[in-house]
């Protein structure tokens, strides 16, 4: 089983015509909510390609937060780490789209309610899966604290540093496979520059992955690359979290790091053909059908 510890966001997508001043106001073209959020993403993108998913997280106990659950419920993945918290708000993202462009504003919402305390509560349920994911979306405490009970209990670990934080040295024992992109990438480089043991460390756990040019790995103490399929790109939002599903389903299913890595490149090139995140993540019969 995959376990996805992480944030649950929905997204609150507003376009319009017009971008308003300060103290301004517009009317709209279209209104709508998406499910979001770089934790459920990787759920959703493991659970439509046919795994064994649950989520741990925290939503509000307001609208979005039921919403939110049913969705996640009606896709398979098992909800019950994710407890509404009472008088919180699900997190969300308020996203205006103007001409092509984006303005975000993000709310973390119930995510911060995600707190290391939390995160003990559910240790049995992180010591039995296969493959923990983690990212960013969440306090880093939490993140920590999942980290050490995955370690402990010998479960293998995919972190996902997105939006990138800097990565405490002694985490890297802890961590299986990290899959940070290629800007992630640079800073996690530009913060270990003279730290010559911690960058032999990490060269067989890092994975990242270069957009359009595919994913660079290691391979013993070799170079590899991966390159991206290619196809008409839609929009890639989404992509990263795709790759990340997509790669822990390969994992446990016993794939090795490059067959595994060949198994995410299909499926986060299939996800970038078709608009938004997780309406755009492929399901098995998708890859499958690639692979023919
Ligand atoms: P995002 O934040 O948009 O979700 P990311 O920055 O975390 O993505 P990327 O490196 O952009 O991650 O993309 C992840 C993987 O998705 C790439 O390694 C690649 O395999 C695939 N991918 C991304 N963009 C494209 C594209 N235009 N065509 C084909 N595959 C793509």
């Amino acid at each position: 089983m995959i376990t996805v510890l992480g944030s649950i966001n929905m997204d609150l997508v507003t376009i319009t015509n017009k971008d308003p001043l300060l103290g301004e106001t517009v009317i709209g073209e279209h209104f709508s909510t998406i499910p979001g959020g770089k934790g459920a993403n990787q759920a959703v993108a493991a659970a439509k390609l046919g795994a064994e998913v649950q989520m741990i997280g925290r939503v509000g106990d307001d609208l979005f937060g039921n919403e939110y659950l049913t969705h996640l419920r009606n896709l398979g993945i098992s909800t019950d780490s994710v407890k509404p918290v009472t008088h919180g708000k699900t997190g969300i993202a308020s996203i205006t789209v103007y001409e092509g462009d984006n303005k975000i504003i993000v709310v973390p919402g119930a995510n911060l309610q995600l707190t290391p305390n939390v995160v003990e509560e559910y240790k049995e349920e992180i010591v039995k899966s296969d493959w923990l994911l983690l990212q960013f979306e969440i306090p880093l405490e939490s993140v920590e604290k999942a980290l050490e009970i995955a370690h402990q209990g010998g479960v293998k670990v995919i972190l996902n540093p997105a939006p990138f934080e800097q990565i405490p040295k002694h985490w890297f024992e802890m961590i299986t496979y990290l899959t940070p992109n290629e800007y992630e990438a640079e800073e996690l480089f530009s913060l270990y520059k003279n730290d010559q043991d911690v960058l032999n460390s990490l060269i067989d756990k890092l994975v990242i992955t270069k957009g359009a040019q595919g994913v660079l790995l290691y391979d013993g103490k070799k170079e590899v690359t991966i390159p991206a399929l290619k196809v008409e790109t839609v929009d890639t939002t989404g992509a990263g979290d795709t790759f990340n599903g997509a790669l822990a389903v390969a994992l446990s299913e016993g794939n090795d790091l490059k067959s595994a890595c060949e198994f995410a490149v299909k499926a986060a090139a299939l996800s970038v053909t078709k608009l938004g995140a997780q309406s755009g993540m492929p399901s098995r019969d998708e890859v499958n059908r690639l692979q023919e």
